[in-house]
């Protein structure tokens, strides 16, 4: 199920169109084709802030686009210490944010924007607060605080429907995401660097989700060594950012990658469990919570407060 490293690998994905929800209206374009041209246009008119600073500054980001107020203010939320420690928090799974292709072979990773927008509306109106993973992981160990009903928004592989249906729906309510990054996708046919950097501008975190999007447990321990180090370098170096957190490609994982990732100087790392992330879990197994096309604001809200449980099925 490696769908975008294969399409990666394949040369192309010459006529499937990506339905994309920007800024206000549905763009079409086609992909691969007209990623260049698109992205020219773009950069040149919607992007000019990025190329000034690769510094995370959240409100800036915030104030500079939206009239309303930025609900996020880690200095006060109301967890800490023992409170904070002891807090279980929903980790959501999404992969390409988009409308999906007629024919697509996997339509269970596309979640169209509408649909994005809905879950997050609903998560507010619930209380929740969006957090990256570096926030819960201070709370968990260090001395950071925590909103009462946080809740982590991953995004698997490295898209441009990311950047471009994913983001504006999270910067609307002024949360950050956390982008979990196969180092080949960013670019060509992936997800941008301008697009990249924009996440980073807007809060999100990018962690790593190898260089080749394999499953870790079929390597051998010296190309596994290098998918873990070379994807956090290549964030590094092409970013500017560090990756503290790893993600396992179709969560395949095992003892002896999890060790590896440990070994390689990550914190933790996320699968494709269901659950809900404890500091008391294994760092480097932690749960999530697939969200798949067609779900409501509702069932989601559900499955962040483990009042639902996950119906079976797979990630990426
Ligand atoms: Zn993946």
């Amino acid at each position: 199920m490696l769908l975008i490293g294969l399409l990666v690998l394949a040369g192309g994905v010459t006529g499937t169109v990506l339905s994309r929800s920007g800024d206000g209206g549905a763009k079409t374009a086609q992909r691969e084709g007209g990623v260049d041209a698109a992205n020219g246009a773009r950069a040149s008119k919607g992007d000019a802030t990025t190329s000034s600073t690769g510094t995370k500054n959240r409100n800036v980001a915030a104030a500079s686009t939206t009239p309303t107020t930025d609900p996020r203010n880690p200095d006060a939320w109301p967890l800490s210490g023992a409170k904070a420690r002891s807090k279980r928090v929903p980790i959501l799974m999404y992969h390409l944010i988009a409308p999906a292709p007629a024919g697509t072979a996997y339509p269970g990773l596309w979640v169209p924007p509408t649909e994005l927008e809905a879950q997050v509306e609903a998560l507010d109106s619930a209380g929740f607060t969006g957090v990256t993973l570096g926030e819960v992981w201070e709370a968990w160990h260090g001395d950071g605080r925590l909103p009462s009903r946080p809740v982590v928004l991953s995004f698997d592989d490295g898209d441009i429907s990311q950047v471009l249906g994913g983001a504006p729906v999270l910067r609307a309510a002024g949360w950050p995401g956390v982008l979990n990054l196969a180092t080949n996708h960013l670019g060509k046919g992936g997800i941008p660097m301008w697009g990249a950097k924009r996440l980073i501008k807007q809060g999100w975190d990018v962690d790593s989700h190898t260089v080749t999007h394999p499953d870790v447990t079929a390597l051998a321990p010296a190309a596994l060594e290098q998918e873990l180090t070379a994807s956090k370098a290549a964030i590094k170096a092409r970013l500017g950012v560090t990756a503290k957190f790893f993600c396992y490609p179709a969560g395949r994982n095992d003892p002896a990658s999890r060790a590896a990732v440990e070994a390689a100087g990550y914190l933790a790392a996320t699968t494709t469990e269901p659950g809900l992330a404890a500091r008391s879990d294994d760092p480097f197994a932690l749960p999530r919570l697939r969200v798949d096309p067609g779900m409501s604001g509702s069932t989601v809200v559900a499955l962040a407060r483990g009042t639902q449980a996950q119906t079976a099925g797979t990630g990426e």
